[in-house]
């Protein structure tokens, strides 16, 4: 009888909150090797050496901090507000690289950033190696929306990236007609399979939807790296 109760015990969940309860399985991606290649037809968004570009919210300077180790990144700084590209773009392939920082905070707390789709759509970014918060807002969800297929996640420290394959929304005047379609891959794993993105998520930039936006990063008072940024609009 006791048996029983412990395993029915096991089997109970703290409530994640926020939506589905269920994490995703976890599947080791295999190492990073190094920055990818950028194709010859690539707009390079972030050069290793300046934040040319990018510019705050308010159309201000950006001012997040540019390291030459590891090759030339960016850094989220605490306080300095999300960034965002002077580009706009429509339909296009993406791809991001990003380190999170050894921290001791969990869940949400824990190296989060998010890199957001025409300012208004977020591929969270966040430590979920060996940690679990809410699924659609763990490390590779679309904040809110969709939680992904699989969690491939790298520790903290370690180089990650993301490719994104984004159709934009589809619009007749002022009348969406399609939603925005995205594809994601996660260290070269598929985790969004053309998954309907119905609106903005939290913390979007600018109101409602747009056919052409810029790139955004979020500056969630985490010391989060990018770099080797770069778009390939497909349209
Ligand atoms: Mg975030």
């Amino acid at each position: 009888m006791i048996l029983v109760l412990v395993a029915a015990m096991a089997a109970i969940q703290p409530p994640a909150t926020k939506g589905e309860k269920v994490p995703p399985p976890i599947v080791d991606p295999g190492a990073y090797l190094g920055p990818a290649p950028i194709p010859a037809d690539a707009t390079f968004l972030f050069d290793g050496a300046s934040l040319d570009g990018w510019r705050a919210l308010d159309g201000k300077a950006a001012q997040w901090a540019c390291e030459k180790r590891l090759g030339g990144s960016m850094v989220a700084v605490p306080g300095k507000g999300n960034i965002v590209t002077t580009a706009e773009f429509g339909d296009a392939q993406i791809h991001v690289e990003f380190a999170t920082p050894v921290t001791a905070g969990e869940g949400q707390d824990r190296g989060n950033s998010g890199v957001y789709i025409h300012g208004r759509y977020e591929v969270q970014v966040l430590d979920s190696y060996q940690s679990q918060t809410y699924p659609d807002g763990q490390c590779g969800a679309i904040y809110g929306q969709a939680i992904p297929l699989v969690n491939v996640c790298r520790a903290a420290g370690v180089w990650q990236t993301y490719d994104i394959i984004f159709r934009a929304p589809r619009f007749e005047g002022d009348r969406k007609t399609a939603d925005a379609v995205i594809t994601v891959f996660h260290n070269g794993v598929l985790i969004h399979d053309h998954v309907r993105v119905t609106g903005p998520t939290g913390g979007a930039h600018g109101k409602g939807e747009v056919a052409k936006g810029p790139l955004m990063l979020q500056e969630h008072g985490h010391s989060v790296q990018f770099r080797n940024i770069w778009i390939r609009p497909l349209q």
